[in-house]
């Protein structure tokens, strides 16, 4: 017998992540965290049982959503990696920035006011949330990734599905960034390839969790 909807646990990410450079500074995506939090609340309205893990957005938390804060890439992985044990769908929407500084200065930078033409900042890797999933994912946990692609969106997309270990991945293009409605196309890993007409992201967040669920 399946299990009642209500025992289902959902984990799902929002919004972006920021990554700072100095007390008022940090590197950042562009992401409104609509998708994530449309999906929280297609979940929760679907009678699942939601966490939604969220960066840094002005969006007000759906009803019956269990919510946590994080700022950058390491504490949300903290946060996830907490939670996901648990869960029994794993929906990773944020956006979460790809590099950080090596190094966050505790005072602000200051400027030279012309002294130095150019200055370095140094970069290092965030560690990749959704592929650390795919590598402890338990049997039946179901995984669920985005792309969002400038340029060779389904090949890209095929290749981290097959990369991260995901069960689904949700490839988009660029123009769903901040953008109320959005384009996708579906891809599982066992081949199945989906490809769902521009909508709102509410209509889209139901029609995904219907196809993944
Ligand atoms: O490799 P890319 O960042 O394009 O992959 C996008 C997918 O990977 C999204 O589902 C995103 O939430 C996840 N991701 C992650 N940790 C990162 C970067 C991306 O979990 N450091």
């Amino acid at each position: 017998m399946r299990k009642p909807r209500k025992t289902i646990r959902v984990l799902i990410t929002a919004g972006p992540t920021r990554e700072y450079i100095d007390p008022v500074r940090y590197l950042s995506n562009d992401s409104s965290g609509r998708m994530g939090f449309a999906l929280a609340q297609a979940a929760v309205r679907m009678g699942y049982k939601v966490a939604l893990i969220a960066g840094p957005v002005s969006l007000p938390t759906p009803d019956g959503v269990k919510r946590i804060d994080v700022v950058s890439a390491p504490e949300m992985r903290r946060a996830v990696l907490a939670h996901a044990p648990k869960a029994d769908v794993i929906i990773m929407a944020a956006a979460v920035s790809d590099w950080r500084p090596a190094k966050t200065s505790l005072k602000k930078i200051k400027r030279t006011n012309g002294r130095t033409d150019e200055r370095t900042l140094l970069l290092k890797e965030t560690p990749d949330i959704l592929a650390e999933l795919g590598r402890k994912k338990r049997p039946g946990q179901i995984l669920v990734g985005f792309a969002l692609e400038t340029e060779s969106l389904e090949k890209n997309a095929r290749e981290k599905l097959a990369r991260k270990k995901c069960d689904w991945i949700v490839a988009n293009t660029a123009s769903a960034i901040g953008s109320k409605s959005s384009r996708a196309i579906l891809l599982s890993r066992d081949g199945r390839r989906i490809p769902l007409p521009r909508m709102p992201k509410d209509n889209l967040a139901f029609t995904i969790l219907s196809y993944i669920l």
